[in-house]
């Protein structure tokens, strides 16, 4: 069976081909990022109108290098029904434009239920984070997570800890009570003015972070640990606090480089210091009740982060030395946003015949515990 799928819930206009096989024919994603660094953050009509003039290009260049015949060889049709992001404009002028992003995924959705109506094609609509928590059980292949497994979603509007018990039911351990740690890493790297890189400000201030210094940076006031004990997640507390150093340090652009990195380690280290602390709770958690975890799998755009994924490693190492616990971490390139997790996502649906009707709508508000 073989789904041609399409995601625009956020920024990237995306478009792929994957079959239940598991292989991917084409994996097409169009970034924004040029236009939204100019604005200081994504501006949800700029996104709207961008999904609406590069959709046509994604699914043409997903055939295309697939070198498949959209009528012929493809079996079923997918997209990203929700949810959307609630504060996706997170830096423009403090204003904030919630309808935008129900607007973003109705460009895909729309092109997705076209398609499938006038190919007389199947339609799923698919959760975005389901389709994240589950990219492992593709790429990792054949040494998929066991369920049940831990998941760790971190990304830029969700940060939460599940408890997978099949592909469609999930369990909510832990979630942000304020703002998503991606969203802590975009406005810390937006503080410290970081040039942002082709995966956007949060990759920005994992590469500043890992270049070397040759002079010794001044002592950083430590950083809250906000919640311990507690299973749920608080950033805003992070990225405040950087905010009061820098008040403090005086203008950022004043500030030398050993300085401003010293800033960014403490911020990337006390983001993973509150993972680390919640992991090993739900694990405790699961061990209490009896439920036994093999396998931890960390997906979202800021999975794609080495000093996180090294840290995360190392801390159930020392946490259970002789519980092998596995780490499950998606290639780097299907952490961030794309359409073949959304394929993925969709494919027990069409093969147990649980397809959608074409007059379904957008799920804006969505819980992954409502699949
Ligand atoms: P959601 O999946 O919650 O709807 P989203 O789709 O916008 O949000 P993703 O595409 O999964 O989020 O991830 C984007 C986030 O990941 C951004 O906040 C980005 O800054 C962050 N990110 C990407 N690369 C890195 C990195 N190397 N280190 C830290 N954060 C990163
Ligand atoms: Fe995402």
């Amino acid at each position: 069976f073989t789904v041609l799928a399409i995601e625009s819930s956020a920024d990237d206009t995306c478009a792929a081909i994957v079959d239940s096989s598991r292989k991917i024919h084409a994996n097409v994603v169009m970034k924004q990022h040029d236009i939204h660094e100019e604005f200081g953050g994504i501006y949800p009509m700029s996104a709207i109108g961008t999904h609406q003039s590069n959709m046509p290009y994604a699914v043409r260049k997903a055939l295309d290098d697939a070198g498949f015949d959209i009528v012929r060889d493809i079996d079923g049709i997918a997209f990203t029904r929700g949810p959307s992001q609630p504060n996706l404009l997170f830096f423009y002028n403090g204003l904030t434009h919630k309808p935008g992003m129900p607007g973003c995924l109705s460009v895909g959705m729309n092109a997705a239920k076209s398609l499938a109506a006038a190919l007389n094609k199947p339609l799923v609509g698919v959760h975005h984070m389901q389709g994240h928590a589950l990219t492992p059980l593709l790429t990792s292949w054949p040494d998929v997570p066991r369920f049940p497994f831990l998941t760790l979603l971190i990304s830029g509007g969700h940060t939460l800890l599940l408890l997978a018990t099949s592909v469609r039911s999930f369990q909510i351990l832990a979630t942000a009570r304020d703002e998503s740690i991606g969203r802590s890493f975009d406005k810390v790297s937006k503080l410290l003015k970081l040039k942002w890189t082709a995966l956007g400000p949060g990759d920005a201030l994992e590469k500043f972070c890992a270049e070397e210094d040759e002079a010794e940076p001044p002592p950083i006031p430590p950083f809250p640990r906000p919640l311990v004990g507690k299973l749920a997640y608080s950033f805003s507390a992070l990225h405040s606090h950087v905010n009061l150093i820098l008040d403090s340090f005086g203008e950022v652009e004043s500030l030398d480089k050993p300085t401003k990195r010293a800033i960014a380690r403490a911020f990337q280290s006390a983001a993973v210091d509150q993972l680390e602390e919640k992991l090993i709770l739900g694990l405790e958690l699961c061990k209490q009740k009896g439920i036994s975890v093999q396998d931890i799998v960390v997906s979202g755009g800021v999975a794609s982060n080495q000093y996180l994924r090294q840290r995360l490693r190392q801390c159930l190492v020392d946490f259970s030395p002789e519980t092998p616990y596995s780490f499950i971490f998606p290639p780097v390139h299907l952490c961030t946003d794309n359409a073949v997790m959304i394929s993925w996502a969709s494919m027990h649906r069409f093969l147990a015949n649980d397809t959608d009707p074409y007059s379904i709508e957008l799920r804006p508000k969505w819980s992954i515990e409502e699949l």
